[in-house]
């Protein structure tokens, strides 16, 4: 009886935790680790469409979400996209002296908490890279709510740079603008061969109600109209490129194939 419990506790754990990995032609391994799996709130979203129409896409007013990490693998080195809250780490999903290089979508807390221990000290010894504007906005002494940024740059110090948009911060991996959600904030575009990851992001939150209706927004979404904006051309850069496109908060592993659907939406296969 102990042993069938404990069996199914850990298949339950695996699934709760699920951990899944693609390999892109070109030699890149990516691996999409759920940090913390949640549900958004339909009370966090507004735009064009009434309560009982956002509704339809939400039943029970909530959407599945997670909060993923990816860790992309090439040449020799492992780079770690987003940090989540700090989860993976402590349950030793992520060894951070695995972790050579960490890259940034956003400052924003469920995407940086994880760099630091809770004494305040860095988790990781490696670089982290942040967007020029990103890091700006929030070490502005006027950004209200940026302890934790403030704090990631000392606690980082020399480790803590930043990029600009087109950068390649290494080979296969390029910064794209996709400000809207935070001033900053950043997609990166994976590969080198013909196949390609689009990491975007919190380009959307609810996945079951922004593919079909990106014009919804998110109430984290610092500029709404540029978000919507950035959302609906990411989307139409990976569906015209034919790249694999991945968020943050889509259910894990969070990436898949977005195709319009004709009406100003979008279908995502994952
Ligand atoms: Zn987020």
């Amino acid at each position: 009886m102990k042993k069938l419990s404990l069996s199914v506790f850990l298949f339950l754990t695996a699934f709760c935790f699920a951990q899944k990995s693609i390999v892109l032609d070109g030699g890149f391994e990516i691996t999409a680790i759920d940090d913390q799996p949640r549900e958004m709130d339909a009370s966090l979203f507004s735009g064009k469409l009434t309560e009982a129409q956002k509704l339809s896409y939400m039943p029970g007013g909530k959407a599945p979400a997670s909060v993923n990490m990816f860790l992309v693998k090439s040449g020799g080195k492992t780079y770690m996209i987003d940090a989540g809250f700090g989860n993976a780490v402590k349950d030793k999903r992520i060894d951070p002296k695995k972790v050579d290089v960490i890259i940034i979508t956003h400052e924003h807390g469920d995407h940086i908490s994880g760099l630091m221990k809770e004494d305040g000290t860095a988790y990781f010894s490696a670089p982290v890279f942040i967007s020029k504007p990103e890091s700006e906005y929030w070490l502005k002494k006027e950004t209200p709510n940026s302890d934790l940024q403030k704090k990631l740059a000392n606690v980082y110090a020399n480790r803590y740079k930043t990029f600009n948009f087109g950068d390649t911060l290494a080979p296969g991996i390029v910064a794209i603008n996709a400000i809207g959600h935070t001033p900053g904030h950043t997609a990166f575009l994976i590969g080198t061969g013909k196949q390609k990851l689009l990491i975007a992001g919190d380009f959307l939150h609810a996945a079951a109600l922004q593919f079909p209706e990106p014009t919804e927004s998110a109430s984290f979404d610092v500029d709404k109209e540029q978000a919507v904006k950035t959302r609906i051309s990411l989307m139409e850069q990976a569906e015209k490129n034919g790249w694999f496109i991945a968020g943050i908060h889509v259910p894990n592993p969070g990436w898949g194939k977005v195709k319009s659907n004709g009406k100003g939406g979008f279908v995502f296969t994952p």
